[in-house]
């Protein structure tokens, strides 16, 4: 029989696809299995359209048949099945765009390790040459007399001749590669490997995917007193659970039942915080099934995490990460989404494919901040708990592309404050602010107890005025990202000062620095190099001086910086604040007059406590220690 060629296109992928070093090489069951699902849908929706076939949709099946001794794999259905000129035209050619984009594809990705454009093009039936040799098709189409058989050892060509079957659909008959040392492929001949792959890929192909499999049974059941023997036997199972979950009616489906599949099917140990689902219809029709996680997994916020959400058109698995459907702040969100709109041959037509993606996308990403803000209104105990796991991703998020995405998630963020023990998100502290109050104030330190007890806080408090402690390191920098919410600037105790003065606040200041000025400038001699300048406070209360940090930097950002870059020299601008009615001030006064030396250890001192109180390392803590005891 004369082999025919294969048009030039289809040889090119033919022979990617036999010397495909893609690793992926078990998609192949998935495209021949949806392929079969296609078949079925043809004939089913001639069965709708024509009465005259009688077959109904229990009626249809798709088998799975491995033959370990003669390393054959068989996959059938009885769908609308081919007849010759189907095969010509079907098979003979690379039939679909998508395959040709995959070829481009590969042909531009050639020295990437790892192409993983298999699992997003739907690259047909052509990927059974990933690992099988030689490829029969024996099929007959629904209403036509006799069978055909196509045949094809890959880049040679193919034939096909007339032959006997019974009823209609198709039979692809693979023999499957020798196993290399590279490449397992008799896992392709075996139930176990074949049934976790359907699952995997297939499994909610909406007929069923079936294969006889060895089970084993006690022989002596019921038999109370007998003891148990077993035997084996052999069943014919469906692999595949047809219905998704998210497809299922919402008051068929428990909170446990998504619960379970969330467990099984993200490999988690908890139950999800939040399920959300989606059931969108219009101009593009989707489902979705999200979860929030109620902690962020041990490789959460680094590299290894992957972000994405599963992706699924009609059933068939498309792609298993997604990343396009979820923005990176909402990393944390697991789930499927499935829409018919999205062929599996996304790349069909790839522009209106990105188009749908990306309104899917956004839908999405709508619809978890809407569910978030509800949950921190409605659920506070389960928002604060998300929160801790997931808030610092957040947090990132109003920081991450110049604050792109802030307006999003201002409204999620979470503080410490001074009105109490609870958490507090900006809304609320608005809602409590005071009516001559400018701004919305922070303090950044290591703690709660140690930003509580600076002393520049006091002064802000006397008036009343509410104060956000920033504990966390990227607090501050989101802050700044921030700039103002609700109108209201987002102001650092630190520099808020300045503004809170009344003009004779500020008159009686500058009168105080005035007279003192010969004491100003003797402090800043002795603290030459550390400090950028001496002052009189208007802040202070109970304590006699305090540091504080001028310029962009904070004391936070400085320790931060240091952290995160050792050897980083970046230090904020340190101001040495005197509290001109405290009595050492007094006492240092007159000092400076009558033993200036003493008076030089006094500003030391008075220096380091400073720095303590702002949670900074003492630079010498020995000779700090030596000073003080000197005094005593
Ligand atoms: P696609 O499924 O995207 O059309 P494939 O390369 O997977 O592309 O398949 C090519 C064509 O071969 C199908 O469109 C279909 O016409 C035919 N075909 C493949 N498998 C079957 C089958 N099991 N039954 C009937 N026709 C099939
Ligand atoms: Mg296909």
């Amino acid at each position: 029989m004369a082999k025919k060629q294969f048009k030039a296109e289809s040889k090119r992928l033919l022979d990617l696809m036999i010397n495909s070093i893609y690793t992926h090489k078990e998609i192949f069951l998935r495209e021949l299995i949806s392929n079969a699902s296609d078949a079925i849908d043809k004939l089913l929706y001639l069965s709708l359209t024509d009465s005259g076939t009688g077959l109904s949709r229990s009626d249809f099946y798709i088998r799975i048949e491995p033959d370990r001794e003669k390393r054959m794999l068989k996959i059938s259905d009885n769908g609308i099945g081919m007849n010759k000129e189907d095969m010509e035209s079907n098979l003979g050619v690379i039939a679909r765009s998508g395959s040709l984009q995959f070829r481009d594809e590969m042909e531009k990705g050639e020295e990437q390790e790892d192409i993983d454009i298999i699992g997003q093009f739907g690259v047909g039936f052509y990927s059974a040459f990933m690992v099988s040799d030689k490829i029969t098709v024996i099929s007959r189409k629904y209403g036509e007399e006799g069978g055909w058989k196509w045949q094809s050892s890959g880049a040679d060509g193919y034939t096909i001749a007339p032959c006997e079957k019974e009823t209609q659909g198709t039979e692809i008959v693979m023999e499957i590669k020798p196993d290399t040392d590279g490449e397992d492929y008799s896992r392709f001949l075996n139930e176990n490997s074949l049934a976790a792959l359907v699952k995997k890929y297939s499994d909610y192909i909406r007929y069923p995917v079936q294969m006889e499999m060895e089970h084993s049974r006690n022989k002596n059941a019921g038999q109370a007193d007998a003891e148990p023997e077993w035997e084996t036997y052999r069943e014919v199972d469906t692999l595949n659970s047809m219905v998704p979950i998210w497809q299922r009616n919402k008051n068929e489906v428990t909170e446990e039942d998504l619960n379970r599949f969330y467990k099984e099917k993200f490999f988690d140990f908890e139950d999800p915080l939040k399920t959300i689902r989606v059931d969108a219809e219009g101009l593009i029709s989707y489902k979705a099934l999200l979860f929030v996680p109620a902690k962020a997994s041990y490789d959460y916020y680094t590299k290894e995490y992957k972000k994405g959400l599963q992706l699924y058109s009609s059933g068939v698995l498309i792609m298993d990460r997604c990343e396009e459907l979820v923005p990176e702040h909402f990393r944390f969100v697991r789930g499927v989404v499935d829409s018919p709109d999205i062929s599996l041959n996304i790349s069909r037509e790839m522009l209106q494919q990105t188009r749908h993606l990306t309104a899917i996308a956004s839908n999405i990403e709508k619809k978890i901040q809407g569910e978030l803000e509800k949950m921190m209104g409605s659920d506070r105990e389960a928002y604060e708990k998300f929160w801790q796991a997931f808030g610092l991703q957040l947090k990132y998020g109003v920081m991450a592309e110049f604050g792109a995405h802030k307006d999003k998630l201002k409204d999620l963020l979470l503080f410490h404050s001074s009105a109490g023990e609870k958490l507090t998100s900006l809304a609320e502290y608005a809602g409590r602010m005071k009516e001559d109050q400018k701004a919305i104030y922070y303090a950044t330190g290591e703690n709660i107890q140690m930003i509580a007890s600076l002393p520049q806080t006091e002064y802000i408090r006397e008036k009343g005025y509410e104060i956000l402690y920033f504990t966390d390191e990227a607090d501050e920098f989101v802050a700044q990202a921030l700039m103002a919410y609700d109108g209201k600037p987002i102001q650092s105790i630190a520099s808020a000062d300045a503004d809170l003065k009344t003009d004779e606040e500020k008159k009686e200041i500058e009168k105080q620095a005035e007279e003192n000025k010969d004491l100003l400038g003797f402090a800043a001699d002795v603290l030459k190099g550390r400090i950028k300048e001496a002052r009189i406070s208007g802040k202070l209360r109970s304590q006699p001086v305090c540091l504080t940090a001028e310029g962009p930097l904070s004391f936070e950002m400085e320790k931060y910086l240091k952290q995160i870059q050792p050897e980083n020299e970046m230090k904020a601008e340190r101001v040495l604040e005197f509290n001109a009615e405290h009595p050492v001030f007094g006492k240092l006064k007159e000092l400076q007059k009558t033993d200036p030396e003493r008076a030089e250890t006094y500003v030391k001192i008075l220096y380091h406590q400073a720095e303590l109180m702002a949670g900074l390392p003492v630079e010498d803590p020995s000779a700090y220690c030596e000073m003080v005891a000197g005094l005593m």
